[in-house]
């Protein structure tokens, strides 16, 4: 670890150093009860609002009053053609090629849309392997599929837990898994970075394993996008989806980003989902033409993208572009590393940190047990304008997100959650 040291002045220095720190102003903060900024550490749920979307968001507004249905093809960014103007720069964050990447639908969904073309269930080798503490949602989606194809999730699911009183996955633990049962299995589906414990596991490592057993290899990247950098093309694996609002910034719920390796950009024996968008778009307007899929993860498309909703995407990734996924990974493990050492630093028995002790196994999330506490402690941060997330029992998960939060931020985190603690 760095030598850190303890006072504020230092914090004071490492912001004065950090080449991000202009970029903390290119956001609202959300204010606390008392009209003063908070310290936003919530940034894995829920990213902040640019100070650019609702200008980008008005643009589209204007067009539409202006032009009507020729908004399409006359407007300033043309609708038709508009969720191209994301696929580079999205493309650019994870780590895949223009051809690989789309921004379409919502994650679930998308997960959805993904197994019904890479989870195709045979008498023999019908299995999904999930994390044991799977997104509840990514669990739904895949119980739903099993019996979609007339399975039993109760038999179908293997779980890859944790060892006995661990709280972190082992990848010799998901190597034996594979060795014993890898041939009754047909997909793979993680998370690429847990939602709990924030581990970031090594996804090329998955996909070799998965692979060479017969599997396809699944990942849900919704706590990866923006966050650590997946090298999704490089790591082999056939298809990921993740959301834009958390680390992406794009705001509540709006579309998710999907990858489809480019091994299967021309495959058109895969089973699929499909609409007019995955057309070829010489034939799209052309209505009666039978359908001619698009190479590459755009012929997943099916609707027409919302406009509005990939405005504020477009803000978003303005910003990633200007600032680069390098120096937003160096800065996050920095800071995820300070807060790291200002948190071990209270010397408080109670504490403890089940995120991965080392800085290549996680993103920018520490997941912080305090014993002996419940939902209160939770409670007195916010009153204290410290915005953190709570997961029972007792787990305070604190994002410092290199786009906006600063050195100071985290030193004064550590300061309020150390008094919090002391009056307990
Ligand atoms: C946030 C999150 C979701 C949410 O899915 P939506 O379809 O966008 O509501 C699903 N899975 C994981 C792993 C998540 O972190």
């Amino acid at each position: 670890m760095t030598n850190f040291k303890t006072n504020i002045e230092f914090a004071y220095s490492l912001d004065n150093l950090d080449e991000l720190r202009s970029f903390k102003k290119e956001f609202f903060t959300p204010k606390g009860k008392d009209g003063k900024s908070c310290i936003y550490l919530n940034g894995n749920s829920l990213g902040l609002q640019p100070r650019k979307t609702r200008e980008i968001i008005d643009q589209e507004l204007q067009d539409w009053a202006r032009l009507g249905v020729r908004g399409h093809f006359e407007s300033s960014t043309p609708w038709t053609d508009y969720h191209q103007l994301l696929t580079k720069k999205m493309a650019k964050i994870v780590g895949a090629k223009p051809i690989e990447t789309v921004i379409m639908n919502t994650l679930t969904a998308n997960l959805h849309f993904l197994m019904i073309s890479f989870y195709n269930p045979t008498k023999k080798r019908n299995k999904i392997l999930i994390e044991s503490d799977a997104f509840p949602s990514d669990r739904y989606a895949v119980e739903s599929q099993i019996r979609l194809h007339g399975f039993d999730p109760k038999k179908c699911i293997i779980e890859w837990s944790p060892k006995t009183g661990e709280k972190l996955l082992k990848m010799d633990h998901l190597e034996d898994i594979l060795e014993k049962k890898g041939d009754e299995i047909e997909l793979l589906l993680i998370g690429g970075v847990n939602y709990y414990t924030g581990q970031y596991l090594n996804l090329k490592k998955i996909a070799d394993l998965g692979h060479s057993k017969g599997c396809k290899i699944g990942i849900d990247l919704a706590h990866g996008a923006g966050n650590i950098k997946p090298e999704l093309h490089k790591s082999g694996v056939d298809f990921a989806a993740w959301c834009t609002y958390k680390y992406l910034n794009s705001g509540p719920g709006n579309l998710g980003g999907v990858f489809v390796h480019e091994r299967h950009a021309y495959d058109k024996s895969l089973k699929r989902l499909t609409g007019w968008w995955g057309q070829e778009k010489s034939n799209r307007f052309k209505m009666r033409e039978p359908l001619h899929i698009i190479p590459g993860a755009e012929g997943w498309q099916v609707s027409n993208p919302p406009i509005i909703s990939m405005a504020a995407i477009k803000a978003s990734l303005d910003l990633f572009d200007m600032a680069g996924m390098d120096a937003l990974r160096k800065k996050s493990v920095f800071l995820t590393d300070y807060l790291e050492f200002l948190i071990l630093n209270l010397d408080n028995e109670n504490i403890e940190i089940i995120s991965p002790k080392k800085s290549d196994q996680r993103g920018c999330q520490l997941s912080i047990l305090i014993k002996n506490s419940d939902k209160y402690l939770h409670k007195k941060l916010l009153k204290n304008n410290i915005i953190t997330d709570w997961r029972d029992p007792g787990v305070i998960r604190c994002a410092p997100v290199p786009m906006y939060n600063s050195f100071e931020d985290i030193y004064n985190f550590s300061v309020i959650l150390k008094t919090i603690l002391s009056k307990n």
